[in-house]
């Protein structure tokens, strides 16, 4: 597995297995069978409510801690953000099992920002998490995140697929030293991805699926991916992606598909902002 390495020096594998939406019930197997295939990154959140399950996976699967990287994210908390945050963050890795996290993520750019981030650029320097980050950060917001505070997020996770490729907002986070992390990688098979022409044809060319193909094109862009399944063979065929490249000329084809607008919500729309922003979680 190739890795990139964050602003900080952690070391993060380009490919890894997101869990969201897959039942709590489901999720230990699914996650037990990702490891088994070769996966070391395993995103989850608080929000995906199978936190708990992930971690039974990882004690049973036997895999030394220092092998995984194991992300999971905090959701809006309310005042006081710094206590909360504190509190949700051990809550998490409780659940998880775990005494130290590879990264943690605020999930949505909503409620008290600064004070959810200084909380955890806290949880960060007493050594709780290697990297902190964000997921959701439109550029104006993830800007002004970074210039007015210590630790410039190691990550910003967003939503970055071939029909909403997100090149311009890579480009600034590069510029920012913020790793670019796709979810929704197939855009969750919206717009028939898996049987789209182009990427079908790219495919034949090396006798790889649509869904290889994405993977590819993402990580060749240098994009983590996540993508999810509970299906073995295609976390299998997920993560065999490796083994060819894609010319220029194919890159730049799978670039006219970009239709630069989103396929799920707009995180700046006022009604998800009221929806998402209100949204507590249970303890
Ligand atoms: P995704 O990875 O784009 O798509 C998952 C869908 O693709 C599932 O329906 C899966 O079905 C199917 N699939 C997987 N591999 C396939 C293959 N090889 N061939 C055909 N179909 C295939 O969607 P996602 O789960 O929304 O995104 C990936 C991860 O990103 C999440 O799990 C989560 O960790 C993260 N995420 C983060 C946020 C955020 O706000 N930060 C939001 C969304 C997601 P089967 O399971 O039946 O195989």
């Amino acid at each position: 597995m190739q890795n990139v390495t964050l602003n900080n020096g952690v070391e993060m594998p380009l490919l890894g297995f997101g869990v969201y939406q897959i039942p709590p019930e489901q999720t230990e197997q699914a996650v037990s069978e990702a490891l088994a295939v070769g996966y070391r990154l395993l995103d989850t959140a608080a929000a995906y409510n199978n936190e708990e399950a992930v971690g039974r996976a990882i004690k049973n699967s036997g895999i030394p801690r220092e092998e995984l990287f194991v992300t999971t994210k905090l959701w809006v908390q309310d005042a006081p953000a710094q206590e909360n945050t504190g509190r949700a963050f051990e809550r998490s890795l409780d659940r998880l099992g775990l005494d130290q996290l590879d990264l943690y993520l605020m999930h949505q750019p909503y409620g008290d920002v600064y004070g959810q981030w200084r909380a955890m650029e806290d949880l960060h320097r007493e050594g709780r998490v290697k990297a902190i980050g964000v997921a959701n950060f439109h550029p104006d917001r993830l800007v002004d995140l970074v210039v007015n505070n210590d630790i410039t997020p190691a990550v910003n996770q967003i939503e970055t697929h071939p029909f909403f490729q997100r090149a311009a907002d890579q480009a600034l986070m590069r510029e920012h030293g913020v790793q670019i992390q796709s979810w929704g990688g197939f855009a969750e098979g919206r717009n028939d991805l898996f049987t789209n022409p182009l990427l079908a044809g790219i495919g034949k060319e090396y006798g790889k699926s649509v869904a290889q193909v994405v993977l590819r094109w993402l990580v060749q862009r240098g994009v983590v991916a996540i993508p999810k399944s509970v299906r073995p063979e295609r976390m299998a065929e997920n993560i065999d992606v490796f083994g060819f490249e894609l010319t220029d000329e194919q890159m730049a084809s799978i670039a006219t598909l970009d239709t630069g607008a989103t396929l799920f919500f707009d995180h700046r729309d006022p009604e998800m902002v009221n929806w998402l922003g209100k949204r507590r979680l249970d303890a």
